[in-house]
């Protein structure tokens, strides 16, 4: 079946216990994140059918272990030429740079090229040196990722404008975070500016993002102690209906691989018609 979007977004897994997406237009592929260990990561892109050697780059939001776990490792083990990227803060936050692995410093608002795919990192608010999203562009597709970031910065605003596949977190609902377990001090640092999207944040973001060229949502990033998929998928779901988008929404999960190509582990495969 043909894609009117070339560009494939498997999240290999998404939440507070590790965070990798292996992004591909068929000639190159990159790691957004590596935060299982590498044999892990590997494993779950063998499920996927991508080979761990056709990485090229692995491309690094911000220095937490749930992001970086297995950036060294994989780089050198699995990639004859695998190249990290990633901003100068992250590099230095994270002691990504060792002899044997050699780190390329990008900047938010800069683009570079990883081999056919056009890459521009966006500035994200969060407790890190300086964290970065993601858009990549590819032979006239788009894939956006913002997550781990307290609100959707004017620059992610801007960068992610006409993306084809949106995938923003959807870390935590609200209310589940207010009556939750977690103490004081962890709930406020998560609603901070410079914590995490909730489900409403994300709805929001999602208003500001949508256009006709809209093709899949993925809700990332979800806490399983303060929200539900079923509630992630709700929040965006609903907004999606008002904004008259029919576009699926799917909710990264922790355990499994979710691929773009075709939207799978779709709660709502077809959010509304357009009105
Ligand atoms: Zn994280
Ligand atoms: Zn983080």
């Amino acid at each position: 079946m043909a894609h009117a979007h070339s560009l494939r977004v498997v999240f290999l897994g998404s939440g507070s216990s590790g965070n990798a997406a292996a992004i591909t237009d068929g000639t190159t592929t990159v790691l957004v994140d590596c935060g299982f260990s590498a044999r892990e990561v590997a494993q779950r892109l063998s499920t996927a059918n991508i080979s761990p050697r056709s990485v090229c780059a692995v491309l690094v939001t911000h220095e937490h272990v749930d992001h970086v776990r297995g950036v060294g490792v994989f780089a050198r083990r699995h990639a004859t030429q695998c190249a990290v990227l990633a901003t100068a803060g992250t590099r230095s936050r994270a002691a990504l740079d060792t002899g044997a692995m050699c780190v390329e410093v990008v900047r938010a608002g800069k683009p570079t090229r990883v081999g056919t795919l056009d890459v521009l990192p966006f500035s994200t608010s969060h407790d890190a040196a300086e964290p970065v999203g993601f858009r990549i562009d590819s032979c006239g597709s788009a894939i956006g990722i913002a997550t781990d970031t307290g609100v959707l910065t004017d620059e992610a605003a801007e960068a992610l404008q006409g993306v084809d596949i949106l995938c923003l977190e959807s870390n935590h609902d609200v209310g589940m975070l207010e009556h939750g377990p977690y103490p004081a001090f962890l709930k406020r640092r998560i609603r901070s500016h410079a914590g995490h999207l909730s489900n409403a944040d994300a709805a929001d973001a999602l208003s500001r993002l949508a256009s006709d060229r809209l093709v899949a949502v993925f809700a990332l990033h979800r806490s399983r102690t303060n929200n539900t998929a079923e509630l992630a998928a709700a929040a965006l779901r609903v907004r999606a209906q008002e904004l008259g988008l029919g576009v699926p929404i799917v909710v990264a999960s922790q355990h499994g691989v979710c691929d773009s190509h075709p939207p799978q582990g779709s709660l709502f495969p077809e959010a509304a018609t357009r009105e």
